[in-house]
């Protein structure tokens, strides 16, 4: 699951700093064989949606079983986790013909 996207063309991996630059983009050329590839970003948007589904989950269970939880510390925790979720998107990025 946690493998970095390669050339659809010439199987060239993408170190992880290449895949978060060209992560913005939507079209690329492949800087090994120059060949146009798009960057699909799909699963990003289910990496998000199950991060925020966990951080429900964990939001709501932390206010009813854990004991003097504040807000702050949930807010925190929730930073922690999208920020986490950022530091993942280059694995969730796909080059496609
Ligand atoms: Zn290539």
């Amino acid at each position: 699951m946690f493998r970095l996207p390669v050339c659809p063309h010439c199987k060239t991996i993408y170190r992880y700093k290449d895949v978060k630059k060209k992560s913005v983009e939507k079209e690329c050329n492949c800087y090994h064989c120059g060949k146009k590839f798009r960057v699909s970003k799909k699963k990003i948007l289910i990496l998000f949606l199950i991060i925020a589904l966990i951080t429900a989950i964990f939001d709501v269970f932390a206010l009813y079983m854990i004991a003097g939880t504040n807000f702050a510390g949930l807010m925190i925790t929730n930073i922690i986790a999208v920020t986490a979720g950022f530091l993942l998107v280059p694995y969730f990025v796909e080059f496609k013909k």
